[in-house]
């Protein structure tokens, strides 16, 4: 700083240089790039994991004839591809932001996301034709023999550990398409808890229930579909992702802060942007206001999971107005 201040004053602003406090790393936990590189990771597993589940459900099912599990089994290669839907958003959402896009891709996720709840709701829609081609007689009832009941049981496993292992990273890495997957996965468990529990009634004497059975799953898979859009639009339209006093508790507690007002959130949760006013001690400069604005922004990057974005806007607090102590210089 103190070379700005021997040189001459000029009338006209120039580009100045960067403060070093503009050059600073952000103080995030995990780096967007490492919670990308991580998402991909979860997203390869689970790959793994559906691939194995559907070639032995279409392997099963082709050998012993039984077509409702090679059926199920094509369905499960559906999940497979949208790992690689998600594979393709998480990768273009984790490149850094560029001249074109200068708040960065990370929307590119939320859109994966979006084709997650899209793909239930055709899930929904075929649960609900092929109940209707069982009724209707033009398909013929879903049998299953031990070893099918054995087969389903095994990647009904495999399903609920694929949800749960999605839903608990998604949190951690604050992955929307994890979030969307976990739902969706879910939904594959629900699918063939209910396909045994049809074949159960339909050999114990009561077919009507197949319907039944399959009018409350469709409704169940399309509610969820529903859910996911609605959640990914939301963050595509620029909702709230914050509550604004959280923003507010963490900024009264910065040195030289006096109020906080105009807190606008947006985003997705690994990709919060934050933007808000801040009133500090009127008697400061503008070297010590930035230096207070700086540490606005390393304490909500910090303190909010999420948060990578922050634009202040600083202004002075008002005569007489309170603020934080500034620490001794
Ligand atoms: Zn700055
Ligand atoms: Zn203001």
């Amino acid at each position: 700083m103190s070379e700005n201040r021997d040189r001459a004053p000029s009338l006209t602003a120039e580009a100045a240089p960067e403060s070093s406090l503009d050059r600073a790393a952000p103080a995030g936990a995990l780096s967007r790039e490492e919670a990308a590189r991580r998402v991909a990771r979860v997203l390869w597993v689970t790959l793994g994991l559906n691939a194995s589940v559907a070639l032995s459900k279409i392997a099963y099912g082709h050998a012993s004839g039984v077509l409702s599990i090679r059926a199920d089994g094509f369905h499960s290669l559906t999940d497979s591809v949208n790992n690689l839907v998600g594979l393709l958003g998480v990768h273009f959402a984790a490149r850094p932001a560029d001249a074109g896009h200068p708040y960065g891709h990370a929307k590119f996720e939320v859109l994966a996301a979006g084709c997650v709840g899209l793909s239930l709701l055709v899930m929904a829609y075929d649960v609900l034709t092929s109940a209707a081609a069982r009724l209707t007689g033009t398909a013929a009832a879903q049998q299953l023999d031990p070893r099918a009941f054995v087969v389903l049981s095994v990647t009904l496993g495999v399903n609920v550990a694929v949800a749960r292992y999605e839903r608990r990273q998604s949190e951690v890495l604050g992955s929307t398409f994890l979030a969307s997957d976990a739902a969706h996965t879910s939904s594959d468990v629900l699918v063939t808890l209910g396909v045994i529990a049809t074949v159960a009634l339909v050999q114990a004497g009561f077919p009507i229930l197949d319907p039944v059975m399959a009018l409350g799953i469709a409704g169940f898979i399309a509610w969820t579909g529903v859910q996911i859009l609605r959640q990914n639009l939301r963050y595509l339209a620029d909702a709230a992702v914050l509550e604004p006093h959280a923003v507010r508790d963490v900024v009264l507690r910065v040195a030289g802060v006096a109020s906080v007002h105009k807190i606008r959130t947006r985003g997705s949760p690994g990709d919060i942007h934050v933007d808000l006013h801040v009133q500090v001690a009127r008697h400061l400069d503008v070297v010590a206001a930035h230096r207070v604005t700086h540490w606005v922004i390393d304490a909500l990057k910090s303190q909010l999971t999420g948060v990578t974005d922050v634009v202040v806007h600083t202004e002075p607090a008002a005569e007489g107005q309170k603020f934080n102590p500034m620490p001794p210089e």
